[in-house]
């Protein structure tokens, strides 16, 4: 299994793109300004998205990305979400104002989109593959994710504050490889990280003394400006873990 890393920033500037992940050539997870990196042949192999929550900038370029393969897939991109998640792209983005419905347009029986829900711990097989959502806690709904090609697991946390039940769901896994998550903020706006439900680097390594096993550490989503700052952060509080910062246009073989 391959998955490219097309966004993984906490926001935009420069070559900064927000959450986007493609699995091998069909597979999306999370639609945010990263999906703009792939040709419009690539947007047109994209045949499923696994959504972590509504917020845009995870969600933003789903509209589009329906928009401008339409004409070349000839079948719905099947999103795969929280029902939370898709009510509100529903009633916020795909209500005929923001933009068309989409689940419903060119016709009901094949429309754009088409979606499916989902629920933590309830895993998705796509061949011999593997999509699993993990629990998250956000300042809305949410989910992280498993990838399983079977040989090994990548983890995305999606977006989550300090969440027991992920870490503990971690500590679990047999086949644990990778672990990409957030860390948004600094440290000393640990009250902003409370409020919105984001990680800080204390509370990486919080999680990290429960995981108690070797994985190969990524961190993302860091504020736009402070990623070197943040890194530093994630050193000083599990640099025994050898932190790095995951980048764009990174692939990973597993
Ligand atoms: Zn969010
Ligand atoms: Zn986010």
């Amino acid at each position: 299994m391959k998955l490219k890393v097309l966004g993984c920033s906490g926001g935009i500037g420069g070559e900064r793109r927000t959450m986007a992940l493609l699995l091998d050539d069909d597979v999306l997870i999370d639609a945010g300004s990263g999906v703009g990196s792939l040709s419009l042949e690539a947007m047109a192999q994209v045949d499923h998205v696994f959504l972590t929550h509504c917020h845009l900038d995870h969600t933003a370029f789903l509209p589009f990305l329906a928009d401008a393969a339409a004409f070349l897939r000839q079948r719905p991109l099947e999103v795969h979400a929280l029902p939370e998640t898709i009510a509100a792209l529903r009633e916020n983005m795909l209500n005929g104002r923001l933009w068309p419905d989409y689940s419903a347009l060119p016709s009901i029986d094949n429309p754009y989109i088409r979606f499916h829900p989902l629920h933590a711990g309830q895993p998705v097989p796509l061949g011999t593959r593997v999509i699993t959502p993990l629990p998250a806690r956000h300042a809305v709904p949410a989910l992280g994710y498993r990838i399983d090609s079977g040989a090994a697991s990548w983890i995305y946390s999606g977006d989550t504050a300090f969440h027991a039940a992920f870490w503990e769901g971690l500590a679990a896994m047999d086949n644990l490889k990778y672990l990409m998550v957030e860390v948004t903020f600094l440290n000393a706006n640990r009250q902003g990280a409370a409020i919105s439900g984001h990680m800080t680097a204390e509370l990486l390594a919080r999680g990290l003394e429960m995981l108690r096993r070797p994985v190969s550490l990524l961190i993302a989503h860091m504020e736009s400006g402070r990623e070197v700052e943040t890194m530093a952060e994630v050193h000083a509080a599990a640099g025994e873990w050898q932190p790095r910062p995951v980048q764009a246009g990174q692939v990973f073989e597993f």
